[in-house]
C-alpha cells in the first residue's frame, strides 16, 4: 500500500492532495501535515465533500528536525512532498535521510536572511541520498518542474543540440486586488525583487531586476503581455544539464500596477527581509507585509483568466536550424470548479502529484539527488495530459521579429 506525506497545507499543497485523492490506485493513502492544523483541516472537509475519500491531518513545524522525524516514523510514508516552503527543505531532506523516505519538492532550498536561489546546497545531498537508497525529485512544480520537462522532452523528441532557451511565465489573470502575489507572497517577492540573471556564453550575467523587458503575444488567443527578464531557479540546473545552451533566459509577465506597488512597497523598506525593532520587538517588514496581503489560496474565487507558461527551444537538427515553442494554458475559472484554487497552485500541485506518482511507479526512480531533466520525460508529460494540464507544441518561434529593450 502506498503511503504519501503533504507537508504544506497552502494553496500548492491543497491542490496535490486534493489531486492524489483522485488517484486511490496509486494513492491509497495521504496524510497532510502543516504548521497551522485548521488549514489541514479545511483541505481535509474539502477532499471528503469532492472526493468522498478520507486524509488524516497533523500538526507539524517542518523546521523542528527531531518533530519530522518522529511524524516519518509514525506514519511510514513511502515518499515526502514537501510544499511548505523553501526554507524547510533542507530540514525535511534531513528527515528523509533519517528514516528512508523518498522526497520531493517544488522550489530550491532559500535562507531565510539571504535571499539567494541555488540548488547546491540540495545537490550536496546527493551521495547520501544513493548511499540510503531513496530519490530526491527537486523542483516538481510548474515553473520549475514542467519547464524543466518541456526543455528535455524538447531535447529528446526535436534536437540534436539545444542552443537557447527562453522559459516564458505568463498569467493574464484578474483577481481586483489592487496587488497580490500567485503563490506564498514572502517568497514571490524575495525572488522576482532579485537582480537578474541569464545564461550567456558560458556563464551568468547579473543584471539590475527588471531592467530588461519586451511584448509578448501569448498562442490561443490569450492576449499580449509585456514580460520581463528575470533569474529563475530551473536555469541553474538546466545549463549543467545541456552544456550546448548558449543563452537561456527566463521571462515573466507583470503588470504595470503590480510593478508600481512593488516599487513604492520596496523604496518604504517593507519589503526588506532583515528584522526592524517595532516597539522593542522585532519584526521582518516583508513577513509583516505578507501577513497583510491577500493569502493566494483563498484567490481562486474571484481570479477570471489563464495563465500561458512555456518553453522556446533553439538549436539544430541535423544541419538544420529549428525552434519550437511548447506550452501550457490554464484557465482560473477551470482551476477553481475543480480544486477550490487559482490556475498557479493548480499548475504546480498537479506536477507535484505527477512527481510523486511516477516515483511510486518507479517510472522515475534512482537513489540519489535529481532535477527533473534527469528523468525521461515522456511519463511525465503523458500524465500531464491526462491530470488536467495539456500541452501544445507550435514549429515556430515567438520571439522572431522583436527586439528586446
Ligand atoms: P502558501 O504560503 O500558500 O503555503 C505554505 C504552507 O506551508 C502553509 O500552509 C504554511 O503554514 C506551511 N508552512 C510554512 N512554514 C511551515 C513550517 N515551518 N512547518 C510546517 N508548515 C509550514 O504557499 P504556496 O502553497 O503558494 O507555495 C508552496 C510552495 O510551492 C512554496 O515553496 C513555493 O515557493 C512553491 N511554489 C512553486 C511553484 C513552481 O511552479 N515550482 C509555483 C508556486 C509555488 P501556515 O499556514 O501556518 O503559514
Amino acid at each position: 500500500m502506498n503511503t504519501i506525506l503533504i507537508i504544506g497545507a497552502g494553496g500548492v499543497g491543497s491542490v496535490a492532495a486534493h489531486k492524489c485523492a483522485q488517484l486511490p490506485e496509486i494513492f491509497q493513502q495521504i496524510h497532510l501535515a502543516s504548521r497551522t492544523l485548521s488549514k489541514c483541516h479545511l483541505v481535509a472537509t474539502s477532499i471528503r465533500r469532492r472526493t468522498g475519500r478520507e486524509i488524516s491531518t497533523f500538526c507539524l513545524d517542518a523546521d523542528n528536525l527531531a518533530e519530522a522525524i518522529a511524524l516519518l516514523h509514525k506514519l511510514s510514508p513511502d515518499v515526502l512532498l514537501n510544499l511548505a516552503l523553501p526554507y524547510q527543505n533542507l530540514t525535511l531532506m534531513e528527515a528523509c535521510l533519517a528514516t528512508g523516505t523518498n522526497y520531493l519538492d517544488t522550489a530550491n532550498y532559500e535562507h531565510p536572511e539571504i535571499a539567494r536561489f541555488e540548488y547546491k546546497s540540495q545537490w550536496l545531498y546527493h551521495e547520501r541520498f544513493r548511499e540510503k537508497n531513496i530519490c530526491a525529485l527537486l523542483g516538481s512544480g510548474f515553473d520549475p518542474g514542467v519547464t524543466n520537462v518541456f526543455t528535455s522532452f524538447g531535447a529528446k523528441h526535436y534536437f540534436d543540440e539545444i542552443n537557447e532557451l527562453d522559459i516564458i511565465d505568463v498569467n493574464g489573470g484578474e483577481n481586483h486586488e489592487p496587488f497580490s502575489t500567485n503563490f506564498n507572497p514572502e517568497i514571490n517577492i524575495r525572488e522576482v525583487s532579485a537582480a537578474c540573471r541569464h545564461w550567456e556564453g558560458d556563464q551568468f550575467v547579473e543584471s539590475p531586476a527588471f531592467s530588461t523587458h519586451r511584448s509578448f503575444s501569448c498562442p490561443e488567443g490569450i492576449g499580449d503581455f509585456e514580460i520581463y527578464r528575470m533569474y529563475h531557479e530551473e536555469l541553474e540546473s538546466l545549463t549543467v544539464a545541456y552544456p550546448s545552451l548558449r543563452r537561456a533566459q527566463f521571462w515573466m509577465s507583470f503588470s504595470p500596477s503590480y510593478l508600481q506597488h512593488l516599487k513604492v512597497l520596496t523604496n518604504v523598506g517593507m519589503t526588506d527581509i532583515h528584522p526592524v525593532d517595532y516597539h522593542g520587538k522585532p519584526i521582518v517588514p516583508l513577513q509583516f507585509l505578507k501577513s497583510i496581503l491577500p493569502d493566494p489560496g483563498s484567490l481562486g474565487e474571484s481570479t477570471t483568466g489563464k495563465t500561458c507558461i512555456g518553453c522556446v527551444l533553439r538549436g539544430k537538427k541535423g544541419t538544420q536550424p529549428r525552434s519550437i515553442y511548447i506550452y501550457n494554458i490554464c484557465s482560473h475559472e477551470k482551476a477553481f470548479r475543480e480544486n477550490g484554487s487559482q490556475a498557479v497552485s493548480y499548475t504546480t500541485g498537479i506536477p507535484a502529484m505527477i512527481g510523486a506518482k511516477l516515483i511510486l511507479q518507479k517510472k522515475w526512480f534512482e537513489a540519489g539527488v535529481w532535477n527533473m531533466e534527469h528523468f525521461d520525460p515522456d511519463p511525465f508529460m503523458e500524465d500531464l495530459d491526462s491530470f488536467g494540464l495539456s500541452w501544445s507544441i507550435e514549429e515556430s518561434d515567438p520571439f522572431l521579429g522583436r527586439a528586446a529593450q
